[in-house]
C-alpha cells in the first residue's frame, strides 16, 4: 500500500495541512511551528506520531510543557480542555488522530504509584468526562486510552506523567507507525479544541 495513488494522495494532504497549521497566526501555532521547524530533518512520521516522538524540541525548550502550560492562563492559544481540582485536560499538540487528547495530574510526577489517592481519582474521573464529551462531539466508534512510562516506552514528558486518549474509526488502522506518515487530521486544532471545551463545559 506503501506505492499506491492512494497513499501518495494522503501524504500530499498531510503536508498542506502542516503548511497551513504553520500559517496559524496564534501563539500557539507559532509555538508548533517552531517545534516543527526542528524537525524538518526528519520525516513526516515525526510530526504525526506523538506516541514515538512525544514533546522532544519542548523537552528541549527548558521547562516542563505540561507545568509551563498549567501555570498560564491562555487556555485557547495551550489547547486546554478542562481544569478541574487535581489535573486537567489538554489537545495534544501533534496529534494522532482528530481529538488526541491528554490528562495530567498538576503535580510535576512521573511516576504513577507516586500519584496521591485524590490525583487517581481526579483522573479517573476526568477521563469519564473527555470521553462523553468525545463520543458527544466526534462520535468515534472507539478509543485507545493509555499510558508511556518511561523514556523505553515512549514517554515525550516521561517526568510528567499524562494519560493519552485517542479517538479511533473503524475507517482508521491500527498500524499507527506505518500510517502515521500518511494520516490526514481532519479538523483544525482549534475547532476541535472549541468543540470539546463547550461539551466539557456543560
Ligand atoms: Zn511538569
Amino acid at each position: 500500500m506503501a506505492g499506491s495513488a492512494g497513499t501518495s494522495n494522503g501524504f500530499q494532504q498531510a503536508v498542506r495541512q502542516v503548511k497551513e497549521h504553520r500559517q496559524g497566526k496564534s501563539e500557539a501555532m507559532q509555538e508548533a511551528k517552531k517545534e516543527q521547524d526542528g524537525r524538518r530533518e526528519t520525516n513526516m512520521q515525526v510530526i504525526w506520531a506523538p506516541w514515538r516522538m512525544g514533546y522532544v524540541s519542548q523537552e528541549r525548550k527548558g521547562g516542563c510543557f505540561l507545568c509551563r502550560k498549567a501555570a498560564e492562563t491562555e487556555d485557547e492559544e495551550n489547547l486546554i480542555l478542562a481544569r478541574w481540582e487535581k489535573c486537567f485536560a489538554l489537545l495534544n499538540t501533534f496529534p494522532y488522530n482528530n481529538g488526541h487528547l491528554l490528562i495530567a495530574p498538576y503535580r510535576h510526577v512521573g511516576e504513577y504509584e507516586e500519584l496521591e489517592e485524590a490525583e487517581v481519582l481526579g483522573i479517573g474521573e476526568g477521563l469519564k468526562r473527555v470521553l462523553r464529551a468525545e463520543k458527544a462531539v466526534l462520535r468515534p466508534d472507539g478509543f485507545n486510552v493509555g499510558l508511556n512510562l518511561g523514556e523505553a516506552a515512549g514517554a515525550g514528558a516521561p517526568e510528567h506523567l499524562h494519560v493519552h486518549v485517542v479517538p479511533r474509526w473503524s475507517a482508521d488502522t491500527n498500524f499507527m507507525p506505518v500510517l502515521a506518515a500518511t494520516k490526514v487530521i481532519p479538523q483544525h486544532l482549534e475547532e476541535t479544541w472549541k468543540a470539546l471545551r463547550q461539551a466539557l463545559a456543560r
